[in-house]
């Protein structure tokens, strides 16, 4: 079964310290969000789950399956399991969307597992369907051109495709249309399974009306300061964070 474990992490950009000692548990089966006001590191937090180079971690563990992640490189995070739909995607020209898909797929198989072309292309247009999205999308550069919500839309897509243990997807529901968030919470809800845990950051609790966490984090100034249940979420979108940080006595 899927066990993530964050201890005590502390990552810095440039020298300032951004998380200071996060501590976070989750098993396969679970969904949990992390909401927090903006700058408080919650993209930190993601970046440095995946080994973004700009993040330096300088203290704490990582572990999946009780193996180490902050020892891994990017790619092998990867195939470890790990999956990030980062806040701004980006565009890369010269790649296509389809191309980038089908190495990722590989880059989680043993050499000689690689998927057949003909099954990958099955499989992409049967998810390109569930998406909603225009098949031409599969022949475009990764993310080049794409709108807003096109862009949060194919980040659903590689994570259909590339069946993650560990999905971390931050503020995939910021400039989607009512429409559009629908979409991407039944592609997530449709990948949710007992060996698969999500991490879900989010800065609005509307995305957790069509994806029920199991626990809501709040992250404030670098540290989760409080965690319970949905009803969290409904209380930070109708009265703000003030009270929370008036409960625990945290200045501006
Ligand atoms: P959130 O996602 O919660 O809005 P971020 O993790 O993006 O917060 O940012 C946390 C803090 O780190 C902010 O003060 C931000 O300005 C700073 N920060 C984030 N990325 C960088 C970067 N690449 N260079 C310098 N400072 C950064
Ligand atoms: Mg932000
Ligand atoms: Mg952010």
């Amino acid at each position: 079964a899927t066990h993530f474990k964050i201890e005590g992490l502390k990552a810095e950009i440039e020298g300032k310290e951004i998380l200071k000692g996060i501590n976070l548990e989750m098993k396969g089966g679970e969904i949990h969000a992390i909401m927090g006001p903006n700058g408080t590191g919650k993209s930190t937090l993601a970046s440095a789950l995946m080994g973004h180079p700009k993040y330096e971690v300088t203290d704490g563990s990582v572990t999946l399956n009780g193996e180490d992640v902050l020892d891994m490189a990017v790619d092998e995070r990867a195939r470890a399991g790990l999956f990030l739909a980062m806040q701004y995607p980006s565009e890369i020209t010269g790649v296509t969307n389809s191309d980038f898909l089908r190495s990722a797929i590989n880059a989680r198989r043993e050499e000689g597992q690689e998927i057949s072309l003909i099954r990958f292309i099955r499989q992409l247009e049967a998810k390109m369907k569930e998406l909603d999205m225009n098949p031409e999308f599969a022949h475009r550069y990764l993310n080049e051109g794409f709108s807003g919500g096109e862009k949060k839309r194919n980040e659903i897509l590689q994570m259909m495709l590339i069946e993650p243990s560990i999905v971390v997807l931050d503020e995939i529901d910021s400039g989607l249309d009512i429409d559009a968030l629908k979409i991407v919470a039944s592609g997530v809800n449709a990948m949710r399974s007992d060996d698969r845990g999500f991490l879900i950051i989010t800065h609005y609790q509307r995305l957790l009306n069509y994806v029920k966490p199991d626990f809501v984090h709040v992250m404030m100034q670098g540290r989760i300061v409080k965690s319970g249940g949905p009803e969290l979420a409904e209380r930070l979108e109708a009265e703000g964070y003030d009270w929370v940080k008036e409960e625990l006595g945290i200045e501006d």
